[in-house]
């Protein structure tokens, strides 16, 4: 079991108070806070051995460059990649995702091809597909997913033709919470010889995840979701299908060689890191996988189920809210979209807000999903390893205290108009 008491205590932003309440942050699926161990290491990146990667021949250039590649054999490492050249450093999920749609299918979709994704992306794994489709002729094709926001693999057998070359999908949806069997959905498409890609966004940060039982060719994800710093995140490549890619930013470091009027290529991954890295950032993430990995990544996933069967325990309590995604939290993660249909999502996140709690409101960049369920945006609470029982309850609490407070809102504007 997760001391969360006292790994609470590592994350100094979770002492402050918010309009002198004390801050119930969940909105961990929009990004997780950081621990002192990651705000650490940017201080002594930036204090003490500041400098270029890879082309210092100086003290503290071959300092920058050991700590960055150790991060990048950290991550490689947590994600159960075969070595650390599998993993390319790039600004977040979205970018690594476009990598992909830039490298890899912008060369191999062709007139009649087809992509096939769920009706669950975020747009970062939904708007990039949409632009290759259309300027290689392919079709996008999606896989639906059944009332509680499971997927319905029923016809996956159907959906994945001899003319599907890319299959892409959310591991765990960021408005439903469901984690989908990716690894199922691979072995099957790498039989049609399609090739797979899986956002890991909220997948890698909350739960054990190995590339290798995925048998995914791509998975992305960001640092920021899981204790690290924003502006970095990572595209994992299998290594037998670099072959097939094409450098997507070109510059300086992606290149071995430079000719005025051609260039050749850099070895994996530096092909596809052009220009200064984000080093600062990248070693701060690797802080945060030795702070995850020394907590297992196991535990922080039992923490977060238990905590999330007791929040859909006590939403159950608000019988006019209406819950979205799976109610079995085997497959689910801490996730936790609801619609109150007296109260529109904005006003119940702004009212959260001044009981010091941090949801989210809006459409989650997944607007046909949120549209798919009837509403124009949904509030939604997210979990991670610091988060407690306690936390939720004070969610329940302001939330009843919402409900009262509209109605009564309500009640007032009907006698002013009766008046
Ligand atoms: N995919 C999913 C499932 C997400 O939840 C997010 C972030 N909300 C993204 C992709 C995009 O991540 P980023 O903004 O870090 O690129």
């Amino acid at each position: 079991m997760l001391n969360v008491k006292r790994i609470r205590e590592d994350f100094p932003v979770l002492q402050r108070k918010v309009y002198g309440k004390p801050l119930v942050y969940l909105d961990n699926a929009a990004t997780s806070q950081k621990p002192r161990q990651v705000i650490e290491a940017l201080r002594e990146y930036y204090e003490s051995y500041n400098a270029n990667v890879h082309r210092a021949v100086h003290a503290l250039g071959m300092e920058a460059t050991d700590r960055y590649e150790a991060a990048r054999r950290k991550v490689s490492q947590f994600i159960g990649a075969p070595n650390p050249e599998c993993i390319v450093f790039t600004r977040n999920t979205t970018e690594a995702l476009n990598l992909v749609s830039y490298a890899w299918a912008q060369h191999h979709l062709g007139p009649g091809d087809e992509v096939l994704t769920t009706r669950m992306e975020h747009h970062s794994n939904l708007v990039p597909w949409q632009r290759a489709c259309q300027e290689r002729g392919a079709t996008l094709k999606f896989i639906p997913h059944a009332e509680d926001g499971c997927l319905d693999l029923s016809g996956l057998d159907s959906l994945i033709t001899e003319r599907t070359k890319l299959v892409t999908v959310t591991h765990m949806s960021n408005v439903l919470g469901t984690i989908n069997p990716v690894g199922l959905i691979a072995r099957q498409a790498h039989a049609r010889g399609a090739v797979v890609v899986v956002d890991g966004a909220q997948s890698v940060p909350h739960l054990p995840v190995n590339v290798q039982e995925l048998d995914c060719d791509f998975l992305a994800f960001s640092a920021h979701k899981m204790l690290g710093p924003t502006g970095i995140g990572v595209l994992y490549i299998r290594p037998e299908i670099t072959d097939q890619l094409e450098p997507f930013l070109r510059g300086g470091e992606m290149v071995r060689e430079v000719w005025y009027d051609h260039a050749t290529w850099n070895d994996m991954p530096y092909r596809f890191e052009a220009g200064t890295p984000n080093i600062a950032d990248a070693i701060a993430f690797g802080a945060a996988i030795d702070y995850l990995s020394a907590l297992g990544m196991e535990q922080v996933r039992q923490h977060e189920m238990a905590l999330t069967s007791y929040a859909l325990k006590r939403f159950r309590e608000l019988e006019e809210v209406q819950v979205f995604g799976p109610g079995d939290v085997t497959v689910r993660g801490g996730v936790v979209s609801f619609h109150h249909p007296q109260v529109h999502p904005h006003d119940l996140g702004t009212f959260l807000d001044r009981e010091g709690v941090a949801i989210r409101a809006g459409h989650h960049c997944a607007m046909p999903l949120v549209r798919s369920l009837g509403v124009v945006a949904t509030a939604r609470a997210s979990f991670y390893l610091y988060n407690t029982e306690e936390e939720v309850d004070v969610l329940i609490a302001a939330l009843q205290k919402a409900t009262r407070y509209f109605a009564r809102a309500t009640e007032r504007v009907t006698q002013a108009k009766r008046a």
